[in-house]
Parts: structure tokens; C-alpha cells; sequence
């Protein structure tokens, strides 16, 4: 018989039946050290009580009741995204791309709203990636990912990921906004140099363009800050989070300024589930624990051990690994042998990491990880490592 799932993913034959802080329990009965996080979503790692106890509360009382009513979840977690960052309006959504999408629907209707409705290309860069929708593709321009779908919508035009001049020689009459990750995460962990966030921002405040961020993997704490941009000292004019907000529960939003949500009125965008009283909920349970006292300093602390032992590590095996890269928990390790096969051995020894663009192994650990499972992981990568190298 074929596979009923349709065959989009190459899946590695393993599931999971249980999962508790930065462990995963196989169906086969193998213990392994998490640092996937479901692609940078389990940001408090597998079953926090916390998290479990408001989502099994709420569920016994309300899951979802349609934005044709007020949902006081929503309206507690929009407030609290607002008075930690530039936001002023949060749209809720299920999932990262419908966040960019309402990115780009706002930027649109913002000037059209301002009387320059000729203002409609958004400018994206190369090695982005903002989800498989196929506006989303469209605005991130990868090959492999369009093969099949194209042609690819209007409206977008790709420059050099870092490169300010070029950025600046494809601004026109047209222009509507720039959309950009603080930190790529597909495209292989790239970090935006502080000069480059904010020469963006100093050209959209110059040409009248807004400024969109895709936080969708860098944001809710994974860099040491609650959202990556604050690192740069500027903050966008909208920005899509998703991935960490929910924790594991399907929930995104794009969050703006009064100024640049002033067109976003009755009846221009919606969605049925978005904001439902079940996902908000539970947002709002993941965001208590972000918040907490602490959190994100040891977001930070733990993110330099880490990052001090790989570095390490890099450097005594030179000849698997390259270089290590990325913020906060948030990093990646370039390969010298195929990062498949890195991903693999490590798997194999009970350490789950993602592949990425470049030849990257993205190390995503969940945010509540301990040194001890640090230390736990780096053993592993370092006996892989020492293994790989003399067989070689
Ligand atoms: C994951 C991701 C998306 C897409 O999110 P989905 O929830 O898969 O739709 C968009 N942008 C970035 C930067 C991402 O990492």
C-alpha cells in the first residue's frame, strides 16, 4: 500500500511517543537529547507543567469560539507582546507564513491607506526563507523550494543578504517595504550585522518604506532577547513571530506600530482559528515562563557555554567541522563533510540537530536547557567527532 501522508517530507524513520524537557523517548524505547526543538518551536522544551497545566485547564472549559467574538486570551497576550516590544497591534494567526503573509498584506494596504497605492514591491534577500505558502515563496526566491510552482508572484525583489548598496540601488517609486530576518535560519544561521539592521532602517526611514522583520525562528527568546532585533537597538515597523510563541501549539501573529497598522481596519484581513482561546491560552502560559526574572540572562549564559564548547570542538576537529555560528541558542555549525551525514551519526548517537542551507547543522536546544544536557550534547558531538576523524 502507499504512504497515506503525501510524500513532501523525506522522514527519517522514527517516532517519538513522549517527550519531557530536553529529552524525546522513541516507540522503539531510545532516549534522545532534543536539540531540534521541533525546528526552534519547543522553546520550554517537552510537557512543561506549566504549559500543560493552562493547556489542559482551558480545554476543559473553551477552545475556540470565532473572532466574531472578544477573546480575552488573545487580548491578554496581544497587550503583553505590546508592552515587551516596538508593537502596538498583534494580529493572531496559526503558523509563520500566514504571519508573513499578513506582513506583506499589511505593508501594502499601509500605503494605500497613506494615498500612495503605488507603493506595492516589498524587497527580500537572498538565503530567506518566510514559509511554503506561495506569496512566501515567491518573496523568498529559493529554486529548489519554487521547482514546479512558478511562475512566481509579483511584487518582490531579491538583493544580496548583507549588502547595503545593493539594497539601496533597488529602492523605487514602487517600494513598499523591506522584509528581512534578523537571524536567517533555513538559509544556514545567518546573522544581520548590526550595521546592516540598522542601515535598513535608516533607509525606510529615508524613503518613507516600512520595515518588516521575520522572527519566526529568531524571536520569543532564542537569541537572549526576547525578540533578535533588540540586539541591533532598532526595532522594525511589523514583525512576524510564530515557532517559540506557541511553544508546540499551532499559533503565530505579525505584531506593528499604530502607524503602520492604520489600514489593517474592519474587515481587511482574518483568519477562522487565529487567536482562539486554546492557543492563546497556551501563548500566554509560554510567555510567563519567558518572562520570568532571569530567563533570558541565562538564555545568554547558556548560550555562551555552549557556543564556547562547540567552538572548541571546531577547532580540534578540523576536518569535519569548519566554524561555529549564529545568537544565543540559535547556532549552527558549519561542516566540512556533508551535514546530512553529521545530522545522521549524531542521531545515531542519541543528539537530534537540523540541517540547514551551507552545509549547516543548526543546534536549537529547547530555551530551559541545563548545562549538565549541554555538556551532555557536546560529549556526544565531540565522541562522533573523535570516532569520524579516525576512521578517516
Ligand atoms: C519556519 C519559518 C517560517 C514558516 O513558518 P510555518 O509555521 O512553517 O509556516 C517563516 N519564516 C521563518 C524565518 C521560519 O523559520
Amino acid at each position: 500500500m502507499i504512504d497515506a501522508i503525501m510524500p513532501t517530507y523525506a522522514r527519517i524513520p522514527l517516532a517519538f511517543e513522549r517527550g519531557e524537557g530536553a529529552y524525546l523517548y522513541a516507540t522503539d524505547g531510545r532516549r534522545f537529547l532534543d536539540f531540534a526543538a521541533g525546528i526552534a518551536v519547543n522553546a520550554l522544551g517537552h510537557a512543561h507543567p506549566h504549559v500543560v497545566a493552562a493547556l489542559t485547564g482551558q480545554a476543559q472549559k473553551l477552545w475556540h469560539v470565532s473572532n466574531l467574538y472578544e477573546i480575552p486570551e488573545a487580548k491578554r497576550l496581544a497587550e503583553r507582546l505590546c508592552a515587551h516590544s516596538f508593537a502596538e497591534r498583534v494580529f493572531f494567526c496559526n503558523s509563520g507564513t500566514e504571519a508573513v503573509e499578513g506582513l506583506i498584506k499589511l505593508a501594502r494596504k499601509y500605503h494605500h491607506h497613506n494615498g500612495r497605492p503605488e507603493r506595492t514591491r516589498i524587497i527580500t534577500f537572498s538565503g530567506a526563507f518566510h514559509g511554503r505558502s506561495w506569496t512566501a515563496l515567491s518573496a523568498a526566491n529559493n529554486p529548489a523550494h519554487l521547482e514546479g510552482f512558478g511562475p512566481v508572484s509579483g511584487g518582490f525583489d531579491q538583493v544580496a543578504f548583507g549588502n547595503l548598496n545593493e539594497l539601496r540601488a533597488a529602492v523605487s517609486g514602487e517600494t513598499a517595504a523591506i522584509l528581512v530576518e534578523p537571524v536567517q535560519g533555513e538559509g544556514g544561521i545567518r546573522p544581520a550585522t548590526t550595521e546592516f539592521l540598522r542601515g535598513l532602517r535608516a533607509v525606510c526611514d529615508e524613503f518613507g518604506l516600512l520595515l518588516l522583520f521575520d522572527e519566526i525562528q529568531c524571536g520569543m527568546g532564542r537569541t537572549g532577547k526576547l525578540f533578535a532585533h533588540e540586539w541591533a537597538g532598532i526595532a522594525p515597523d511589523a514583525m512576524a513571530v510564530a515557532k517559540g510563541l506557541g511553544g508546540g501549539f499551532p499559533l503565530g501573529a505579525f505584531m506593528a506600530s499604530e502607524a503602520a497598522a492604520a489600514g489593517m481596519t474592519a474587515g481587511t484581513h482574518g483568519s477562522t482559528y487565529g487567536g482562539n482561546p486554546l492557543a492563546t491560552t497556551v501563548g500566554n502560559a509560554v510567555l510567563d515562563i519567558i518572562l520570568e526574572d532571569g530567563f533570558l540572562e541565562a538564555v545568554t549564559a547558556k548560550a555562551a557555554y555552549l557556543r564556547g564548547k562547540l567552538e572548541d570542538l571546531a577547532a580540534r576537529y578540523p576536518a569535519i567541522l569548519e566554524a561555529v555560528r549564529g545568537q544565543g541558542l540559535m547556532l549552527g555549525l558549519k561542516c566540512v563533510v556533508p551535514n546530512a551525514d553529521v545530522a545522521a551519526r549524531l542521531r545515531d548517537a542519541g543528539l537530534l540537530v537540523v540541517p540547514a542551507a551551507e552545509n549547516v547543522v543548526r543546534i536549537l536546544p529547547p530555551l530551559i536547557v541545563e548545562e549538565v544536557q549541554i555538556d551532555e550534547a557536546c560529549g556526544i558531538i565531540e565522541r562522533t567527532c573523535a570516532r569520524w576523524a579516525e576512521a578517516a
